[in-house]
């Protein structure tokens, strides 16, 4: 056992269920592993009903206590929570790259990601705004405010073992909420770190419960928390299979969800672009995280004059990619996840080829214990059926247009609607793209590329993508309750739209 492990409170093996206090875990247990060589690195018990029975009471009970608090002084609990998260990053970031086979540059990153937030939701905490309006009606005021809302769910993906939960918790937190986390079963290890770090100081301000950790089956803990009507909010991160199956289960008890699902981003290249700035973005976006990051670029829309030099160029570059351990900070892309992720890959690699592409590079397997393969490049049709899915792995396809109208057409021909970009120096071309008519994500940027984004903008897309939208501009009104408000302060009573009801 690593002695950063034991650091973050990690033992062989561990509880994975936490209401104020650890939990035995009755359900059963999962043995996490090192994506890098397969090995195994220690196990997660998980809940059985009755423990979820009592992490949502605790919840519950939370939640109550919590919201009487005022919002700055909620927000000067996460700030100390940013504080024992500045202190455990390295350690942190180490587990994530362990756990999840990005390299550590990305796992590091993916903890400042939470420490950023939490600035951001400080910050936060002494505004949550609502609006006044003008009355119709005179001796009258009116306004809108936002309430804490109760237990948020939130349900995580591997890929961001940390983050995703962070800026989830961490904007419910300030809003006034509870936080249950359902992690996924490939990176349990990351939850129980983060609990172990916050747990005390939720301790100290009197809210222990405040985030709850129910780490479980699908069937058993997943579900169960998605039909519980004593969640109001659901926030869902994973595929668009998933997100069918949540989205759908929390509508049909009214309830709410955010919906933060796959992607199949494109980056267009024009004639006009400045390739010394598109190379970089487009293989940092189609390799960086082996290709597993929800805004991970997965098609280059470019322009036919530009398509052999550039493909030449990438397929050079691709070749200097050093792949190797995640943790050597030499490495520029770790392994995939699992066996299944690779088999997934070659599958998709030998769907192009039947269905008439070219593979120009990569999609072998490394010769060395763990889930490494080369990223691959291979020439396509938007139309064909591969394209279309999101496969998550580093395969980047070149599908190349004649004209910026049709190249638009290809970018929004898919079903996701998360990132896109193009790289122009031409203004029309530019405009074109962020107007009503151009790119259809929820992410469109100009002259950087699809992969990541700052904590301070609305994250999250459109169409199967499902809607959501996380961290910050005004996606915190979505972790709580909206009432319009309305004060007679005279010593009349008119009604509204001038209607007369004469007693
Ligand atoms: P996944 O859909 O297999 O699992 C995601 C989470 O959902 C896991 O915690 C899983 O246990 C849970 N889950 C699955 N079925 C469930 C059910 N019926 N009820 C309740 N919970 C259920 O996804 P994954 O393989 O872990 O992650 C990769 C996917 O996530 C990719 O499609 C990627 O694009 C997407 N993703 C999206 C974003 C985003 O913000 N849009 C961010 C990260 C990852």
């Amino acid at each position: 056992m690593y002695d950063f492990l034991k650091r973050l409170g990690i033992e062989e093996v561990n509880s994975g269920v936490f209401s104020d206090r650890w939990l035995e875990g009755k359900g059963g247990e999962v043995t996490s592993y090192n994506p890098a060589n397969g090995e195994a690195i220690a196990k997660v018990r998980l809940a059985d009903r009755d423990e979820y029975e009592q992490v949502v009471a605790v919840a519950e009970r939370s939640f109550a206590a919590w919201r009487t608090k005022p919002a700055p002084l909620r927000g000067q609990v996460v700030r100390e929570m940013g504080e024992v998260l500045r202190a455990h990053k390295d350690d942190l970031g180490r587990l994530v790259t362990l756990e999840m086979g990005k390299i550590y540059q990305e796992g590091l990153g993916e903890i400042q990601e939470i420490v950023d937030i939490i600035d951001y939701a400080v910050g936060l905490s002494r505004q949550l705004y609502g609006f006044t309006m003008h009355s119709e009606r005179p001796g009258h005021r009116m306004y809108d405010q936002y309430h804490p809302m109760g237990v948020v769910g939130v349900i995580t993906a591997f890929n961001f073992p940390a983050a995703v939960w962070g800026w989830n918790a961490m904007i419910a937190a300030v809003c006034g909420d509870s936080v249950i986390w359902k992690p996924s079963l490939k990176t349990p290890l990351v939850a129980v770190a983060m609990q172990n770090i916050f747990a005390p100081v939720l301790e100290k301000h009197g809210v222990p419960g405040l985030f709850s950790l129910a780490t479980g089956h699908d069937d058993v803990v997943g579900e169960t928390l998605v039909n519980d009507h004593r969640v109001p909010l659901i926030s869902a991160t994973g595929s668009v299979r998933m997100g069918k199956i949540v989205g759908a289960k929390v509508a049909a008890r009214l309830g709410r969800s955010i919906l933060e699902l796959g992607g199949n981003n494109a980056i267009i290249l024009t004639p006009e672009a400045n390739l010394e700035l598109a190379i970089p973005a487009i293989v940092f976006g189609a390799v960086g995280t082996a290709g597993q990051r929800c805004t991970t670029t997965r098609r280059l829309i470019v322009h036919e004059s530009l398509v052999d030099a550039v493909t030449e160029r990438l397929v050079k570059a691709y070749g200097q990619v050093r792949i190797g351990d995640p943790l050597d900070e030499n490495t520029l892309m770790g392994p995939l996840i699992d066996e299944d992720a690779v088999q997934q890959m070659t599958k998709a690699l030998e769907q192009v080829k039947s269905e008439g592409g070219e593979v120009l590079c990569g999609g072998e397997r490394v010769d060395r214990a763990g889930f490494y393969v080369t990223p691959a490049i291979a020439k396509a049709k938007n139309s064909f059926d591969i394209v279309q899915n999101e496969t998550f792995a580093p395969i980047l396809y070149v599908i190349p247009y004649s004209d910026f109208d049709e190249a638009i057409g290809y970018q929004n021909g898919v079903p996701q609607g998360l990132s896109s970009a193009v790289f122009t120096s031409n203004l029309l071309e530019a405009e074109k793209f962020l107007g009503h008519q151009g790119s259809d994500c929820g992410i469109a940027n100009v002259n950087i590329g699809t992969s990541g984004a700052e904590i301070g903008g609305a994250f999250g897309g459109e169409k199967e993508t499902g809607g959501g939208r996380e961290s910050g501009s005004d996606s915190w009104k979505a972790y709580m309750r909206r009432q319009t408000n309305t004060i007679n302060y005279s010593k009349e009573l008119p009604l509204a739209q001038g209607i007369k009801f004469d007693l």
